[in-house]
């Protein structure tokens, strides 16, 4: 690409928007020019927006830090040029932010999201590089049915379904389709944002519940493994998926525990290291710039993977798993890891922002 686009992050001052600030620095194909958050920083210079909440283990890039956060709902202060918009944005409702996304769409820019918001509008693809890269071809639906020109909203699914995701989808594609699941998930606290969880209700403890999280982690993967159809995608409903999500006291990256019951067709143990290990897809092939060179990595160690040994495995786009075993109940279960905020978040609706752009939908 011989010049970089000009982007923007709504919620730039959050958790997920200061993650994109971090991982955006030095991009090859994207610069970002407008940082945009609530009424609360607009008009203030980004770093004293963020004075008090900066949570990157760098200093705020010297090419952001005097960049004048604008306030989400000033249309008329975006930069001209900017043709996509990353959002890392919380609001009162969700509907707010539906309307909120659908308005930058319809101003010709491309919204890619990591909020729930639009989870579930059925011309919303809600994307995994590596699993249903095809589900772009719903966006000239969404572009036709609602009158944008060439702005669209995609989504990103929840922080929690991307470690186990992949390696299940990399199983059904080789033919051993699952029937049942069961997910525990312990997930790390930066899931929740900025401040997040109080310090005392989360040191020293586990919390066995996170509002709405496990409705989101049920329902989102039969989404990812739909197909598009004429009216919106269309969810594959075969799976039966249970489960319990938990907070524990971890900084970032969220774990799941698998138990996972196969159809009629059963692989071994051995089968099912020898998919992940060579399980690529179009990111990889694409060559994306943000794309994990192995998306999925096995640990054959014992007591891995680990949030803070593993969550940054390949710049934290990887999918760590271990532990794969049989299982008594069902027929096997093993623990995955990937980094919330990165894998999770915003890298990868970076990725997504590649694909999209690799693919011709951002021009
Ligand atoms: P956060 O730390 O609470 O940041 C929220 C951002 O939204 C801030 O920039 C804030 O701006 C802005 N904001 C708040 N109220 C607003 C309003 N009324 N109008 C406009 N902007 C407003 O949250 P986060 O963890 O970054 O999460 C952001 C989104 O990503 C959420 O939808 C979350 O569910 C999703 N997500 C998070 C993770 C994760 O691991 N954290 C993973 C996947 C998805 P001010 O600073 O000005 O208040």
């Amino acid at each position: 690409m011989k010049e970089k686009k000009p982007i923007g992050i709504l919620g730039a001052t959050g958790v997920v928007g200061q993650n994109y600030i971090k991982l955006l620095q030095n991009h090859p194909w994207f610069q970002i020019v407008d940082v945009a958050a609530s009424p609360k920083s607009s008009g203030k210079k980004y770093e004293e927006a963020v004075k008090t909440k900066w949570q990157m283990p760098i200093s705020i890039p010297s090419d952001i830090k005097d960049l004048i956060v604008r306030d989400v709902q000033d249309f008329k202060s975006i930069p001209s040029g900017v043709s996509l918009m990353f959002s890392a944005i919380t609001m009162p409702t969700k509907e707010k932010i539906k309307e909120l996304e659908f308005k930058y769409a319809e101003k010709g820019i491309v919204v890619i999201s990591n909020n729930s918001a639009h989870r579930w509008t059925p011309d919303v693809p809600m994307i995994i590089g590596e699993i249903n890269y095809d589900h772009i071809n719903v966006i000239p639906i969404q572009q036709q049915r609602r009158g944008f020109s060439k702005g669209f909203v995609s989504v990103k699914p929840n922080c929690s379904v991307q470690s186990y995701m992949t390696p299940i989808y990399a199983l059904e594609k080789a033919g051993y389709k699952v029937e049942k699941m069961i997910v525990t998930t312990l997930q790390a606290v930066s899931g929740a944002g900025y401040p997040g969880v109080p310090s005392l209700d989360i040191i020293d403890n586990i919390i066995p519940y996170i509002n709405g999280e496990e409705e989101k982690s049920e329902k989102e993967p039969l989404k990812i493994l739909g197909t598009v159809t004429d009216s919106g995608i269309v969810n594959n409903d075969s799976i039966q998926i249970s489960t319990t999500c938990t907070r524990v006291p971890v900084a970032d990256g969220h774990i799941a525990c698998i138990n996972l019951k196969f159809k009629d067709n059963k692989p071994t143990i051995e089968e099912i290291l020898k998919i992940w290990k060579e399980f690529k897809s179009v990111p990889q092939e694409l060559n994306l710039p943000f794309a994990p060179k192995q998306p999925i990595i096995y640990l054959e160690e014992i007591d891995r993977p680990q949030p803070k040994k593993d969550r940054d495995n390949d710049k934290g786009m990887a999918v760590t798993i271990g532990r794969l075993r049989k299982d008594n109940v069902f027929d096997v279960k093993f623990v995955a890891l990937s980094h919330n905020t990165i894998r999770g978040a915003a890298g990868g609706a970076i990725l997504n922002a590649e694909l999209l752009v690799a693919k011709g939908f951002i021009k």
